[in-house]
């Protein structure tokens, strides 16, 4: 009998510091650090997230950048740094960006590239796919939104292979829109002023 009520007093007090333990881990939020800047040579990442996240991030981004400058002939105002910025929160992106509805945006600022970013999901693709336009914007002319998203989107998944380099393959999440969704006619496409008229970013 004794032994039973030990086991069950056992069982409760390893409840409770179950409990207690669970009580006192962070929670998500709590996890995201101090505002932090996270640099390369030609990017600086600004945000509360892990930096261990955010360094993949630059490298692959200092590697496009290799990429469109041997491959491309790009040769623009790349000297000055990129300024990236993850906002705080959805909210906060969405006071800042020029439509709700992107994941991310460009701009070229007098004084800086400003690469805006909605949060850290699927940031690989979307800080290529804005490069791509810093890139289109710094190599002059004004470029139909059709050629701007579709260039900035034929990059964005671009990656290293033992042969060099791959760019063009498909996203699953556009080939998914392309499956489901209803297609518009390719007058309105070339013909659209607003690259955000267009896609999500
Ligand atoms: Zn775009």
């Amino acid at each position: 009998m004794l032994r039973v009520a030990s086991l069950y007093w056992r069982k409760v007090l390893l409840c409770t510091l179950s409990c207690l333990v669970v009580a006192t881990l962070p929670s998500e939020a709590q996890l995201v650090r101090d505002w932090h800047s996270v640099k390369t040579p030609h990017f600086e990442i600004i945000s509360r997230h892990d930096p261990e996240k955010i360094r993949p991030l630059l490298s692959d981004l200092e590697w496009a950048r290799s990429v469109f400058e041997a491959n491309l002939g790009f040769k623009s105002r790349i000297d000055r740094e990129v300024l990236i910025l993850i906002p705080d929160s959805p909210l906060e992106y969405e006071q800042m960006s020029p439509s709700k509805f992107v994941a991310g945006y460009y701009k070229a600022a007098p004084w800086r590239d400003l690469i805006v970013l909605r949060d850290l999901q699927d940031a690989r693709h979307g800080l290529l796919h804005e490069f791509t336009h810093l890139v289109l914007h710094h190599e002059g002319g004004r470029w139909p939104a059709w050629y701007n998203e579709g260039t900035a989107e034929f990059f964005a998944e671009m990656r290293r292979t033992d042969k060099g380099v791959e760019v063009g393959r498909p996203d699953g999440h556009r080939i998914s829109i392309l499956a489901s969704g209803a297609w518009i006619p390719i007058s309105y496409v070339v013909n659209l002023e607003s690259p955000s008229l267009l896609t999500g970013r």
